[in-house]
């Protein structure tokens, strides 16, 4: 049996030779690429004669999520998707709701590897990669289903994105075309842990995403007992990468860090990360504090809202540019990771009943 063409995954030359190939006329690649790329079911293809529709249904494989819930926040108006897949995985995607736009938070895996201490999404591992039309997807339902545009993308959802590096890529291709939501790459940011092969290969790639890496501490021996990646590569070599990025792509790169009470929260930590991006990047670059959201399970916990600003104003007087991060969606727990994993768990208590 051969295995049907993911179409949502194609650029529109590769649509339009399939299209081709299956005795149709060209022209209509671009309306089911339109189609899809504004998250449509096939039966509302409304210019596709019923024909063709019925072909597309039977013929190839159009991965387009499903909104499986929905939870919109009453403070500021931010989304919360998780989204179902083809084979019952589910996925999160948070719309976020600023000034200049919209931005939507998207998921590159179904769970995660990389075992992060602090981290709900990777708590019970990674069951597989996205495909790009299921990352797409992710952003085609959420501008369908609120009726505005999505201006810029954050990958900072479920998953590890340079761990899905061609599957990544073909979706920033993808998300960026004029023909489809044609969101620029300036528009977006990806988030890694840390992947230094990943961070270089994306540095020659020609896509000029804003790059942001979780850092989370400033010296090897404590990132490595809450990042296991740290074990892999040593700080200095991943702010080699990050100069390297930035060297190629001209992008001031973010770095992420999350603070964790007790753990890496204290006015030496701060001295430590200032003194190490000076010495390690030695050019601008922007550090977001990001107040830890609870996940049970760790026993972790966060700091308070005035110790995060006291961090964030001893990196500024030590010259290192740092805000915290606006908390969107308090009350509906917009935290990633943690909608998947309470359903997942209640998908086995069912089957255990
Ligand atoms: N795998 C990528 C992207 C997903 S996580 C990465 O590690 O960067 C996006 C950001 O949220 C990362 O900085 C991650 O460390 C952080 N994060 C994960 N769980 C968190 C939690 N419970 N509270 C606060 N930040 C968290």
């Amino acid at each position: 049996m051969t295995t049907k063409p993911d179409i949502m995954s194609m650029t529109l030359p590769e649509l339009t030779e399939l299209i081709k190939d299956m005795g149709e006329s060209a022209f209509r690649a671009k309306q089911i690429f339109k189609w899809m790329h504004s998250g449509t079911p096939i039966e509302e293809m409304s210019n596709l004669p019923k024909s063709l529709r019925s072909r597309l249904a039977e013929e190839t494989d159009y991965r387009l999520p499903q909104i499986e819930e929905k939870f919109v926040s009453k403070i500021d108006g931010t989304v919360k998707y998780l989204f179902s897949l083809k084979d019952g995985e589910c996925v999160e995607s948070v719309l976020m709701r600023y000034e200049h736009g919209n931005t939507l938070c998207v998921s590159s895996q179904a769970g995660c590897r990389m075992g992060c201490k602090f981290c709900a999404s990777t708590l019970s591992g990674k069951v597989r990669d996205l495909t790009p039309s299921e990352i797409l997807g992710q952003v085609a339902l959420a501008a369908r289903d609120s009726g505005e545009r999505i201006g810029g993308i954050v990958m900072m959802g479920i998953g590890e994105p340079l761990d899905n590096y061609d599957n990544v890529i073909r979706f920033l291709r993808l998300v960026g075309d004029a023909d489809g939501l044609g969101i620029g790459m300036r528009h977006i940011s990806l988030s890694t842990c840390g992947v230094v092969p990943g961070i270089k290969r994306l540095a020659d790639e020609g896509i000029p995403v804003t790059l942001s890496v979780s850092l989370h501490a400033y010296d090897d021996e404590k990132r490595r007992e809450i990042m296991p990646i740290a074990k892999k590569y040593p700080i200095a070599e991943l702010l080699s990468a990050c100069r390297y990025y930035f060297d190629k792509t001209g992008r001031r790169v973010s770095f992420e860090y999350t603070l964790i009470s007790g753990k890496n929260d204290t006015m030496e930590d701060a001295a430590g990360l200032a003194k190490l991006l000076k010495r390690g990047m030695g050019v601008p670059c922007h550090v977001n504090l990001i107040m830890l959201n609870e996940v049970d399970e760790t026993g972790l916990r966060t700091v308070d809202r005035k110790s995060a600003a006291r961090f964030a104003d001893e990196l500024n007087n030590l010259g290192q540019n740092a805000t915290v991060r606006r908390r969107l969606g308090s009350d509906i727990d917009a935290s990633c990771g943690q909608l998947r994993l309470r359903r997942n768990r209640a998908v086995e208590e069912n089957s255990h009943r």
